[in-house]
């Protein structure tokens, strides 16, 4: 039977959920689902003076938008203390690590000499072999093997192998008993049962530390691929000055989250030349083969194009749900009923955001039009007023109140008054919406209702009656 896959993402609450660390969630807990395996959240809250936890509900907050959800977790490092020093223990029993009391002068002239000679500045051993036992001052470091080589068996960069002469015997505890970043890691990762990691390429160089761990904890190794990191258009590393660097803001500007998944899968994986990804077919189709070895290119018009096309093919149900906060952002209590879906289906072709859709819907739901005043200048005119009231007749009279029905109605009115549609179109479209642009004529007018229809009709020939006077 072949074995459950078991990912994690561990972000640290040093700030909110980044690009780069969605696209790292994103492609773990793909890997899980694609592979019906498990998720595994964990929060890597180690370094006490930068983790908070606001940054934690940040991060907690943007994978939930995203639809990101874990099976296990959040475990938080800080709670799990007695499990590393557990750990240290065993390695320490094994003879795998031992204490050190070099002092801080020791380790600078080692540094130094180490430099002098053109020599990579790491520690010489000096207490390797001395079977020290714990004092205040002590340390543990990690006794790792002078020969041979470790090799990093990266499913995104092939083989990479790091002679073990280069490596250190690093400090797995510090004084303060605070076991350092690499062990955690590792403790977790074997405790968690966590078989593969796939996680960003500033990482690498953890790696081969990390193996030396597992092989002297004799736990088997993870599957490791490391991505290469996202990059702005002019190819430097993503950072604040190429736009909004927060998941969050991507959803506060009117992105769907599928949009935003879909746009972050492509920064590293692909499928043929498939751009368009449904979350279903991601999940159906994401395996590590085709995680590309090139930097993935954020470009926001790309993103924007994406988001497009997803407000487009998403059913309305879907875009309610995410498009109702932004109405209430603009003072309109609306629900992600069927009115609101209609409301939807009549905007979605012509918005590149939520906040696009919102803006462009508000009239449907407004209590009173407010013209805007060049518009209602140009079209809302004594001539008009005529047409308008045959119109109002004629749409009262209506028993179905459906697209063919509406087209014989204007039709009628056109012939009696001896205007084309175009003449009477804008006024109308100015009487319900207050605005010149707006949704197609009849499909608004369905969405609206008979009787908002009439209404704000009958509000416009007043509003043209008292300009007359
Ligand atoms: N906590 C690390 C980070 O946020 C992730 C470490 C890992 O994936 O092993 O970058």
């Amino acid at each position: 039977m072949n074995k459950q896959i078991i990912t994690r993402f561990p972000p640290s609450p040093t700030g909110y959920l980044h690009v780069g660390g969605a696209r790292t969630a994103l492609f773990n807990w793909l890997y899980a689902r694609h592979t019906q395996g498990k998720f595994v959240l964990r929060i890597e809250d180690t370094d006490v003076a930068r983790s908070t936890q606001a940054s934690t509900d940040a991060i907690l907050e943007a994978l939930e938008w995203l639809g990101i959800d874990w099976d296990e977790g959040p475990y938080f490092q800080s709670q799990r203390s007695d499990i590393y020093s557990e750990y240290i223990e065993k390695l320490l029993s094994t003879g795998l690590a031992y204490y050190c009391t070099c002092s801080r002068d020791t380790l600078d002239a080692m540094r130094q000499k180490a430099m002098e000679t053109g020599g990579k500045p790491k520690y010489d051993g000096t207490c390797r072999n001395k079977g020290l036992s714990k004092t205040d001052d002590a340390v543990v470091r990690f006794k790792a093997p002078l020969t041979g080589s470790t090799i990093i068996k990266d499913v995104v960069k092939g083989n990479i192998v790091i002679p073990n002469a280069e490596m250190d015997d690093f400090i797995i505890q510090r004084s303060d008993g605070v076991s350092t970043y690499n062990l955690a890691v590792v403790v977790d990762d074997i405790t968690m049962a966590i078989n593969t990691v796939i996680r960003g390429d500033d990482h690498v160089n953890n790696t081969p530390k990390q193996i030396l761990l597992y092989q002297a904890l004799n736990a088997p190794l993870p599957t490791f691929g490391h991505v290469p990191m996202v990059l702005g258009k002019d190819r430097a590393r993503l950072s604040k000055r190429h736009g909004a660097m927060s998941v969050t803001a991507y959803r506060d500007m009117g992105y769907l989250p599928d949009a935003f998944l879909n746009y972050l899968v492509r920064l590293g994986w692909s499928y043929g030349d498939q751009e368009f990804f449904t979350k279903d077919e991601l999940i159906d189709k994401f395996t590590l083969e085709n995680i590309g070895r090139s930097p993935g290119i954020f470009d926001t018009d790309k993103l924007l194009a994406l988001n497009a096309e997803h407000i487009r093919k998403s059913p309305p149900v879907a875009v309610a749900r995410h498009l109702i906060p932004f109405l209430k952002q603009r003072d309109c209590e609306a629900d992600a009923n069927e009115f609101t879906q209609a409301v939807i289906l009549t905007l979605s072709v012509r918005s590149k955001t939520l906040a696009e859709m919102a803006d462009g819907a508000l009239f449907y739901y407004a209590s009173k039009i407010t013209y805007d005043a060049k518009a209602a200048k140009k079209f809302l005119k004594p001539a008009i007023a005529e047409p308008l009231n045959l119109l109002i007749k004629a749409l009262e009279a209506l028993d179905v109140f459906d697209e063919p029905s509406l087209e014989n109605a204007f039709k009628t009115v056109m012939e009696t008054a001896g205007m084309k549609l175009g003449k009477i179109a804008q006024p109308v479209r100015v009487a319900l919406t207050g605005k010149t642009v707006s949704p197609g004529i009849f499909e608004m007018i369905v969405v609206l209702g008979q009787d908002t229809v009439i209404e704000r009709l009958k509000d416009a020939a007043k509003f043209i009656e008292n300009r007359q006077t």
